[in-house]
């Protein structure tokens, strides 16, 4: 596992809180400061620390108010004193600590776990606004207000679900298998996805596994993976 941030392009660096990079935060350089996008499990505040150390963290966005994504987004914030910003549809359920966004039983009894600290949610974002150089979309399905972040200028797409790839090579993906029963919609997660593919992204970043380059093998993963 990395023991320091990875810059996958311009600004933009992954911070692995996990081996194949299951989770991820991603860490976009900024005038006013980082802008750290989502927190991984409840565990991650140390590796979070110790690869944020010397750092000045502006802001926290997050893709979505699963467990794996915001466990230690409530520490972040405290340690760094940034603000927190998530979907304006998920930010009250994440306030109430009722975020079980899962089709299946599976997803809805372990996911919620893995977040146990709840916060003020500081800023409700909608589709359009500004994160950094990057652009608001909004991806339902995985989630009900799963946001992705575009820039057009490199085409970089950051997004907050799979397909999951834990290869290296972001040329050669190898795609893991997970659950469609992990999603809120599993249909509607996969025509977020194919809506997407439609900007043609150059480099796709996600808080789960590592980046992927050039929007076919994208397509690839989406179209053999229900997850
Ligand atoms: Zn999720």
């Amino acid at each position: 596992m990395a023991t320091s941030l990875q810059p996958v392009a311009d600004g933009v660096h992954l911070a692995s809180l996990a081996p194949l990079s299951m989770f991820n935060s991603v860490v976009l350089d900024g005038p006013d400061g980082d802008i750290v996008i989502d927190s991984g499990p409840a565990w991650s505040g140390k590796r979070l620390a110790r690869l944020l150390r010397g750092r000045d963290v502006g802001r926290h966005v997050v893709t979505h108010a699963h467990g794996d994504h915001v466990g230690s987004s409530a520490w972040l914030c405290s340690h760094t004193g940034a603000p927190l910003a998530m979907s304006q549809i998920e930010a009250d359920d994440f306030e109430r600590g009722s975020i079980a966004y899962h089709a299946g039983l599976s997803g809805r009894l372990i996911v919620p776990r893995m977040t146990r600290q709840r916060r003020h949610v500081d800023q409700r974002l909608t589709e359009g606004d500004q994160v950094g150089s990057f652009t608001v979309l909004p991806q339902p399905g995985h989630s009900p207000g799963l946001l992705a972040f575009w820039r057009e200028s490199d085409r970089v797409l950051i997004v907050g679900d799979g397909p999951t790839n834990i290869s290296n090579d972001p040329t050669s993906p190898r795609w893991m298998k997970l659950p469609a029963s992990w999603h809120h919609d599993p249909a509607g997660a996969v025509e977020s996805r194919r809506h997407l593919a439609e900007l043609e992204p150059e480099l796709i970043v996600s808080t789960h596994g590592r980046p992927v380059r050039g929007v076919d093998r994208w397509l690839d993963g989406i179209r053999n993976h229900a997850h």
